[in-house]
């Protein structure tokens, strides 16, 4: 079995003071030694400069760092742009997604989906970048079925990624499943589970629905009964990604990503009850 990779994901801070904060929750996370830190990036290209600073910043601190980059809004010309910045820094690794524009923006740009950004950077760059992509093993929310989300999830693979990040989930199954389906399809890149610690459950749910990860009935029903209880909700939170994370590794999954939210407590503390 090849070696599992581990990964944790951050968003670019707005102010000083979350720089700040991300910074010393960098330097605690590291000392894990991930195989990369990953930085989102705002559909549009809203927080390329941040995305790029945080980037430069981990770079400089002696880590892999990996951009997100959507394309969705963009032009050939803006991204070719970015990937002439990355590669000047010596950016060597992304995470090519189509990304969601804001409500009542009409411009889609030029590239409507993610396999047109993989395919854009495979022309334009060759295999300097290892290239990681979007997979979401209960669909992506508007997808038209399973089978055609399937079919587009190949897509990417096939202009070139390298291997693929999931949608977080609450439910091991599914991720199974889909990554036996994406192989009974030929697709043989490493499949990696994105990890969602519990926090804030009223934000979880929120987010949950917009994203098309399932909270499941129990877990719901469970987590309303500590009321904004959130210590509580956090330990028990932690009982039950733990057990996720071990199914998870048990089942053969190729490593675990982090959704970290720019806090290094509960991915250190999943860390360190998994044993990694
Ligand atoms: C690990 C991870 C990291 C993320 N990071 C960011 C981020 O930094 N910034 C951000 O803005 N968003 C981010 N997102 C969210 C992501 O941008 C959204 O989920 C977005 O809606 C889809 O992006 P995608 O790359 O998966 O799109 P795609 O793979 O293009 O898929 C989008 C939809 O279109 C369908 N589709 C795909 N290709 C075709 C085709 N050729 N023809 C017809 N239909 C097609 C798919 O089935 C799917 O329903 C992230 C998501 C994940 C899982």
């Amino acid at each position: 079995m090849s070696e599992r990779t581990f990964s944790f994901e951050f968003f670019p801070p707005k102010t000083a003071e979350g720089a700040e904060k991300l910074r010393a929750t960098r330097a605690q996370l590291a000392q894990l030694k991930p195989k990369f830190f990953s930085v989102t990036f705002g559909a549009g290209g809203s927080t390329r400069d941040r995305t790029l600073e945080t980037v430069r910043e981990i770079q400089a601190s002696g880590s892999e760092a990996a951009p997100h980059l959507s394309c969705i809004g963009s032009t050939e010309d803006n991204i070719r742009e970015i990937l002439n910045e990355y590669k000047s820094q010596g950016i060597r690794h992304l995470v090519a997604l189509r990304g969601d524009l804001p409500s009542g923006t009409m411009d889609a740009g030029e590239f409507n989906y993610a396999n047109e950004l993989v395919s854009f950077i495979r022309k334009e760059t060759g295999d300097w970048f290892e290239i990681e992509v979007a997979a979401y093993p209960e669909i992506h929310p508007q997808a038209r079925s399973w089978t055609d989300d399937l079919a587009n999830f190949k897509r990417k693979v096939d202009a070139g990624a390298d291997s693929a990040i999931t949608q977080y989930f609450f439910n091991a199954d599914a991720y199974f499943r889909f990554v036996d389906e994406a192989r009974s399809l030929g697709v043989d890149i490493p499949i990696v589970p994105g990890i969602m610690p519990i926090g804030n459950y009223v934000q979880l749910a929120r987010f949950s629905d917009a994203c098309g990860a399932e909270i499941p009935r129990w877990l719901r029903k469970k987590l309303e009964t500590y009321g904004d209880d959130l210590p509580s909700i956090r330990a028990f939170g932690l009982d039950v990604i733990t057990d996720q994370c071990e199914r998870l590794l048990a089942g053969g999954a190729p490593g675990l990503h982090f959704y970290t939210m720019n806090q290094a407590g509960p991915s250190t503390t999943l860390w360190q009850r998994l044993g990694l």
